[in-house]
This record gives C-alpha cells, sequence and structure tokens, in this order.
C-alpha cells in the first residue's frame, strides 16, 4: 500500500503526479480520455486482502489522529489545501483528461479549487461541547467525538470534489479514512490523495482503486464504523442492506431528478443562463443539477428561445483544450442512457429545439446539448434521471399541477424556483418536496451550508456544522 503516499517526489507537475499513481504499463486497468480514447494511465486494482490491511492501517492510525485537538486537525487540513493549491494545475489536467471534463468553465480547475475551498472550510467551523444542563440537578454536556474508521465510496462525476466532500469532515472530526473511488475515475481520486498524503500522517487517508465488489467488501466489513457514499439510488440501497449485519452509520447521497419552475413573472431572457449551467453544469452529470424545466405556458416560446440561444454560445470539446465549457459524457453506458432517452421522446412526439444528433464519426463519447420541447410530464426523459446534457422543457399552467408534477417522483435532491417576486418563489419553494430548493439559482452548493437529500435521494446531511456531527458521535457527559 505504498503507491498512494508519495512524500518525496515533487507532484505538482502532472507528469509527476501520474508517475506517482500510475500501475506499470500493461498492469492495472487501462483508464482512458473519454473525449479522445487515449490512454490516461492505468488504475492499480486492489484486492479484498489489501482492503483487510488497509482497514487494520487506518484502526491503528486513528488512535493518534483521533487523539489530536480540532486546532491540530485543522491545521493538518490547512496545510492539505495548500498542498492541493499548489499542485492545482497537475490535478485538473489529470481530472480533465481521465473524467473528460474542461479546464476551463464549472469544471476541472473549479473542481481542484473547491476541494481546497472545503477542506478550508472543514478547518474553520468551530465545533464546541454544548452545555445542555447547568443547574441544581446536575451538569449535563454534549460534545462530538470520533466515530472512528469510515468508509467512503463515490461517483465518477466530480470524483475529487465528493471525495473531499466525504475525507475533509471526517478527519477534521478524527476519523481516519478508507476510499473506494468510482472504477470510472480512480487515477483522479489517487492523485488527489497523493497529494493530500504529502502533509497527512501515514494511514490518515487511503485510497483503494476497485470495483463495485471492492466496495461491497468495504461495505460489509467489520473495521469499519461509518460509511459514506455518494452514487446512484440502486446502489445505496444495496448498501443499506449491507451494512445492517455491522449497524454502520450512513450517509448516503444518492440520484436526483431535480424539477425548475419558471414562475409567470420571470424574465426568460434574465434567467437563461442560470438556468442553463443549472442544468448543463459538468454537461449535465451532476447529481443536484435541474434535470426537468417547467415553464408557465405564458413564457415558454421565450423561455425555449432563450435557452437555445445560449446553447449556441457555448463550446463542447476536448477537456484540455482552453476554449472550451462542455465536455463529454464520461462514459459509454452514460451515453446510451442519454441517447436512448432523447431518442424515446422524440419518438414520442417531443420536439428538439437543438442537439440530439451525436456525430458518430467523432471520437469520444460527446452528445450535444439538447433541449427538448413540448414533452410531456410522463415521458421517460422527465421522469428518469438522464444525467447528461439534455434538458426536457414541460409547459404548464397550472400552479399546483406544476408542483404535484415536481413533486411527483420518488426522488427528492435539489429543486428550484425562478421569478420576481421572492415572497411568491419562497411560498412556491416552500412546498416542493427536495433537500434543497434554491431560488433564481440551482445546484450552487456552499461548504457551510447543509446538503443532502429526502425520499430516495438519500438522507444524512453533508457541510456545514450539521456535516461535521454526520462523522461523530454524539456523546453526553452528565454528573
Ligand atoms: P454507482 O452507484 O453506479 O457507483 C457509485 C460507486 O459505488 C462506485 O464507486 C461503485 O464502484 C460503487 N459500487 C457499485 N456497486 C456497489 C456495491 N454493491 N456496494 C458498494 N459499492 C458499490 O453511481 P455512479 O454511476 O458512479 O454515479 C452516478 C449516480 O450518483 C447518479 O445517480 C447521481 O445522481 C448520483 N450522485 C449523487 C450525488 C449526491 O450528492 N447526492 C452526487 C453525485 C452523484
Amino acid at each position: 500500500m505504498t503507491t498512494e503516499t508519495t512524500t518525496a517526489t515533487d507532484l505538482t507537475t502532472f507528469e509527476n503526479l501520474l508517475a506517482a499513481i500510475t500501475a506499470p504499463e500493461g498492469q492495472g486497468v487501462q483508464m482512458k480520455d473519454p473525449a479522445t480514447g487515449a490512454v490516461v494511465g492505468y488504475a492499480p486494482q486492489r484486492t479484498e486482502a489489501d482492503l483487510d490491511a488497509a482497514i487494520a492501517t487506518a484502526r491503528q492510525a486513528q488512535r493518534a489522529w483521533g487523539a489530536k485537538s480540532h486546532a491540530e486537525r485543522s491545521a493538518y487540513l490547512n496545510r492539505a489545501a495548500d498542498a492541493v493549491e499548489a499542485a492545482a494545475e497537475a490535478l485538473a489536467e489529470l481530472l480533465s483528461r481521465e473524467q473528460g471534463k474542461p479546464l476551463n468553465g464549472l469544471n476541472a480547475r473549479f473542481e481542484v479549487g473547491a476541494c481546497a475551498g472545503w477542506l478550508r472550510a472543514n478547518a474553520r467551523f468551530e465545533i464546541e461541547p454544548q452545555v445542555l444542563v447547568d443547574d441544581e440537578s446536575g451538569k449535563a454536556v454534549l460534545e462530538y467525538v470520533p466515530v472512528g474508521v469510515v468508509g467512503a465510496i463515490g461517483p465518477w462525476n466530480w470524483p475529487m470534489m465528493i471525495s473531499i466532500w466525504q475525507i475533509a469532515p471526517s478527519l477534521r472530526m478524527g476519523n481516519t479514512v478508507v476510499l473506494k473511488p468510482s472504477e470510472y475515475t480512480p487515477l483522479s481520486v489517487l492523485g488527489l490523495a497523493a497529494v493530500l498524503n504529502q502533509v497527512l500522517p501515514e494511514g490518515v487517508l487511503q485510497v483503494l482503486a476497485g470495483d463495485g465488489a471492492l466496495g461491497a467488501a468495504l461495505t460489509a466489513h467489520e473495521g469499519v464504523d461509518k460509511l459514506m457514499f455518494t452514487g446512484s439510488t440502486q446502489t445505496g440501497q444495496a448498501i443499506m442492506r449491507s451494512a445492517a449485519d455491522t449497524l454502520k452509520r450512513l450517509t448516503l447521497e444518492l440520484g436526483g431528478n431535480d424539477a425548475g419552475i419558471v414562475l409567470p413573472d420571470a424574465d426568460p431572457e434574465a434567467i437563461a443562463e442560470g438556468v442553463f449551467w443549472g442544468a448543463f453544469i459538468n454537461t449535465g452529470q451532476t447529481c443536484a443539477a435541474l434535470k426537468r424545466l417547467y415553464v408557465h405556458e405564458s413564457q415558454y416560446d421565450q423561455m425555449c428561445e432563450a435557452l437555445v440561444d445560449v446553447a449556441k454560445k457555448m463550446p463542447m470539446g476536448v477537456g484540455t483544450d482552453e476554449e472550451n465549457v462542455l465536455g463529454p459524457l464520461q462514459n459509454k453506458a452514460q451515453f446510451d442512457i442519454v441517447s436512448s432517452l432523447v431518442e424515446e421522446a422524440r419518438a414520442g412526439g417531443a420536439r428538439i429545439l437543438t442537439g440530439g444528433d451525436p456525430d458518430e464519426d467523432q471520437p469520444g463519447y460527446f452528445y450535444p446539448v439538447t433541449l427538448v420541447a413540448d414533452i410531456d410530464n410522463d415521458n421517460p426523459l422527465v421522469a428518469q434521471e438522464q444525467f447528461g446534457p439534455a434538458l426536457p422543457i414541460v409547459k404548464y399552467t397550472d400552479l399546483d399541477q406544476v408542483i404535484d408534477w415536481a413533486n411527483g417522483l420518488e426522488v427528492g435532491l435539489g429543486s428550484s424556483v425562478w421569478g420576481t417576486d421572492l415572497d411568491e418563489a419562497r411560498a412556491v419553494a416552500a412546498r416542493l418536496e427536495a433537500g434543497t430548493t434554491w431560488i433564481n439559482k440551482h445546484g450552487a452548493v456552499d461548504p457551510r451550508v447543509p446538503f443532502g437529500g429526502v425520499k430516495k435521494s438519500g438522507y444524512g446531511l453533508e457541510f456545514g456544522l450539521e456535516g461535521l456531527k454526520s462523522v461523530a458521535l454524539p456523546k453526553v457527559t452528565s454528573w
């Protein structure tokens, strides 16, 4: 287990960073750039025996790490943020090549910057013991103590940022972390961990690349006390079942299918760019992206036109070309899901305003930005999570009806309301079933603001003080 803990090499260049994490050519799983098909590197594959060893190391390391003060651990997180910033360009290039997302826009450089930002924010939070009772009957104090070893499992869409969402609060609260990244983006997470491990004590953070079976082994492992999972609802359900035997604490951030409601008093031109990026951030491969847009009939045509105008201005292409702000789908399976949902919508009579015609001669999994109008609420492109650059735009006439539509699915991660009258927008927001409802924006996350889903989008919260508490155990002392 040595590849993740490089200390001597300068990891601020892409070549050095890659060399520190990749297996020798031909060994490990070949990772390819989804934009070009070029080989990026080889992900070392870990076994269950490696997992046992890593968890034993994590348990051992947790004693000293958990015994450190909050101030000491926060200092480590700040140094880790410095290391991320020093290696930012190398990390962004690695992420762009493996995940496919462009360097610019709300993509690779943004993601790496957010990693540093989340580390610093988690270092800053104050979590003091709470005196609950202090009177003639006695005293009771509530504190948050480490859970122990946190197992973390992540997806492929924001591999570095979501890993940091799991790592930063866990470490801050005195836990050690064993993380299994997605099999689609292991190098990105190994690269991030190599940079973090330049400053973290040995054994505090370990990343083991492997497939779903290794994730299942981590989930079931007796040596893991808490599991943080971000991924699909289906896998979340499998994890919950498997975690029952050891009664692990769980945080589950699962799939969504976020609705956005454009109210009659909204100004389509003014909101078009915000709606566009709410839907197409990371080329639509974002859990809390706007995935169903409901527009009042009085604004419908204008909104459609304004979105088409924005879409035409946004360059899509190879991630490492500086001008691009949209990239490919990360993998063939996701490309096929998006294509088939758009084709089903077309066959059902929906109108394709732009896109829907991938260039079959172009290498890579590029699917053009696709806006689909005149589509029914029960069409699969509306009812299922497309997780790609295709947005259905549904017309509505009645507010109660559209709120029913927005709440009509089994998931509830995010949602948004767009309008000029804030009181009216807030009244609608209050009726939406989602962990977060944004007004006149969508998907904007903030390390200070708790984030999580309701219904089948999962449970538990990340970020902010609530996020810290969710990777700790409440401990009451009373005398
Ligand atoms: P996925 O569920 O297919 O895979 C996620 C991870 O789980 C991978 O690392 C995979 O190897 C692992 N895994 C697979 N089977 C497992 C098992 N039986 N036990 C344990 N681990 C197992 O999800 P994905 O396709 O990588 O990600 C896309 C999904 O993630 C979308 O539904 C998206 O909405 C969701 N997502 C949610 C959030 C959020 O914060 N709520 C964020 C990003 C993505």
